[in-house]
């Protein structure tokens, strides 16, 4: 069992290590300042920005495959970066990259969608989620009623990330209520132009998702993405494959913030020692140490069994339910080695705290990462011991 990267693998890895550091991190207190002034931290011109100086580095759709002019890195390797990226809050994600069920579209829709998307001309959302149905994803309720050659689109999806960005959404509706989800659900591909509109979402975090509303939305037969009635299906195939890229972008901040607690306990002194000499601290650094090492392999795991053409998802909910509880913890306690200071704006912490707590809920929650693993376990889908047991 080799452990080590390669040398053009750390190459890479160093690439964005620096890249981070050098272009990024020193945004921080502008985007903070900006989300307090109720303003988006990047606009959408300097993030265009960023992505062409890294694009002239040739990072550019990191996971989009070669011959779409990606890079077609391995889930590993974007599992790394992603590890990097998560060393800062500020948004950036490479350019080129397109939704993975836009890959399923016929050739006229990937003219049309995908290769704008990867481009960076055109921009999608991904909507399944409805005011009453988040969890259980089966329970939506929006329509899509055949009119002559089109379909017509009722309803409302909500807390869609992008929702007010998009030009496009990928939007999921019933077009068999006989059947429901089991071969009833459809995929259409709804350009904003066609007629919906969305409406911003206050959140915790600095990015709003938004809702989208559908009223009498026409929208013709070919675009339709994949199957008729198999939308579901489609939905719950993409959504899995890549929840590992969520906790790997914890490890990074969780590095962060513990190496921001390291240095606070080593120079901070109360009754005339240093905080780094308190067995209670100490502890606490130990366990986040031990947490996010146990993170790391956790998802590097899940993303050898991607590469490996396994099925992940047993893997892939494991990282995503430790990471997203871990990582809450991590950030809990590192607020609390900096006292008072860790409360208040002048510090990141505090950002943190509120962004890392939306890994516990989006991508699926705790709880239906645990309902996934039990089912699995007691069902005999996964073995205890994993893939050497
Ligand atoms: C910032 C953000 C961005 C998002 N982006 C998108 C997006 O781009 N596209 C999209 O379609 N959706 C998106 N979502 C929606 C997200 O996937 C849902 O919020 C999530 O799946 C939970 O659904 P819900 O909010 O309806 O909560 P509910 O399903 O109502 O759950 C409420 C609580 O009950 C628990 N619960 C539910 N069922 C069970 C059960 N069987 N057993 C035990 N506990 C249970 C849940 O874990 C949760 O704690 C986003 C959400 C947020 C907050």
């Amino acid at each position: 069992m080799d452990f080590s990267l390669s040398v053009e693998e750390r190459e890479i890895r160093d690439w964005v290590r620096t890249f981070v550091q050098r272009e990024l991190v020193p945004l921080e207190q502008e985007v903070l300042r900006r989300e307090r002034a109720g303003q988006q931290g990047l606009t959408g011109d300097e993030l265009t920005e960023l992505q062409l100086k890294a694009r002239d580095s040739g990072f550019w759709g990191v996971q989009t495959p070669v011959s779409y002019g990606g890079m077609g890195l391995s889930a590993v390797m974007t599992a790394l970066l992603e590890a990097e990226l998560g060393r800062t809050f500020v948004q950036f994600r490479f350019g080129g990259a397109a939704d993975n069920i836009l890959f399923h579209g016929n050739e006229e829709q990937r003219q049309e969608y995908l290769l704008p998307t990867i481009e960076g001309k055109r921009r999608s959302c991904f909507a399944i989620t409805e005011p009453g149905a988040g969890s259980d994803a089966k329970a939506i309720r929006t329509t899509a009623r055949k009119d002559g050659a089109d379909w017509i689109i009722n309803g409302e999806k909500t807390f869609i990330t992008g929702g007010n960005e998009a030009d496009f959404a990928m939007v999921f509706a019933i077009t068999d209520p006989g059947k429901g989800a089991e071969g009833g659900v459809t995929c259409f591909l709804v350009d904003r132009d066609m007629g919906w509109r969305s409406e911003y979402i206050d959140t915790m975090g600095e990015w709003g998702p938004a809702s989208l509303i559908f009223e009498d939305v026409r929208v013709p037969e070919s675009k339709i993405l994949g199957e008729l009635g198999q939308g579901f299906a489609l939905a719950m195939q993409w959504i899995g494959r890549g929840r590992y890229l969520l906790p790997a972008r914890a490890i990074g901040s969780c590095e962060r913030l513990l190496g921001m607690a390291i240095e606070h306990a080593n120079t901070r002194q109360t009754f005339g020692e240093r905080l780094a000499e308190r067995q209670a601290i100490q502890w606490m650094v130990a366990d986040s140490g031990v947490e996010i090492e146990a993170l790391r392999w956790l998802v590097l795991h899940a993303a050898w069994q991607v590469d490996s053409g396994m099925d992940s998802r047993h893997a892939q909910s494991i990282a995503k339910l430790y990471g997203g509880i871990k990582a809450n913890e991590i950030v809990d306690r590192v607020l609390q080695i900096h006292g008072g200071m860790g409360y208040t704006r002048e510090l990141p912490i505090e950002r943190w705290y509120r962004e890392l707590r939306l890994l516990r809920i989006y991508e699926g929650t705790d709880e239906i990462q645990r309902r996934t693993i039990a089912r699995n376990l007691l069902k005999g889908h996964a073995k205890v011991g994993g893939v050497l047991g």
